[in-house]
């Protein structure tokens, strides 16, 4: 059985260690680097992504991050987590730094424009999920290499994506009761 971390700087992590429960993993959160280190993959929850940057550097989990990311740890992250992932973002606060990973462009507060926060019913990966959105980030652009999972109205955005091991989504499956994201994660880390 996998152990998967979710790191505890702020956003749903209760809820997300109860989803990766459910979905067959061992959870734990993680807060320092020696917890990271124990863990075969991580969830990077939701939140505000500016405030996730400052609190991964003051806990010096920034560059281990970086390092086990592109060592190939299996990742998922939401809508803060998201934007954590991706390698290039849109509308970030002066010298906003992320983990990277995920070859795309990801708008902050993308969707917060037009609907602060809505709920959508999309295909992710094939399977039908509802989905909750706040303040979410859309992608704007992606490389040859990630595959897009999932679009939502307005707009047909692109709200879900997967390269290799990671796995992106811009809404937050931790607060409905559907654990098909948590799932398709953790299955994915069977496989890898
Ligand atoms: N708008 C937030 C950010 O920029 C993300 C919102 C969320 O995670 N619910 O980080």
């Amino acid at each position: 059985m996998p152990t998967i971390g979710v790191l505890a700087l702020q956003g749903d992590v209760r809820e997300h260690v109860r989803m990766l429960q459910e979905a067959g993993a061992s959870a734990m959160s993680v807060r320092r680097p020696a917890e990271l280190e124990a863990v075969d993959g991580l969830v990077i929850p939701g939140g505000e992504s500016t405030t996730m940057w400052k609190l991964a550097e003051t806990f010096d989990l920034l560059e281990p991050l970086q390092l086990r990311v592109k060592d190939g740890m299996p990742a998922y992250g939401s809508c803060a987590g998201m934007i954590m992932l991706a390698d290039r973002i849109e509308d970030g606060a002066e010298g906003q730094r992320t983990v990277g990973g995920i070859d795309m462009v990801v708008r902050r507060n993308a969707f917060g424009r037009q609907v602060d926060s809505f709920e959508a019913d999309l295909d992710f990966a094939g399977e039908p999920v509802h989905a909750v959105f706040i303040r979410a980030p859309w992608v704007e652009s992606v490389g040859p290499d990630v595959h897009v999972l999932g679009r939502a109205e307005p707009g047909d955005r692109i709200v879900a994506v997967r390269q290799g091991p990671l796995l992106a989504t811009s809404f937050h499956p931790e607060l409905t009761g559907d654990t098909r994201v948590h799932r398709y994660f953790v299955d994915m880390l069977r496989e890898l």
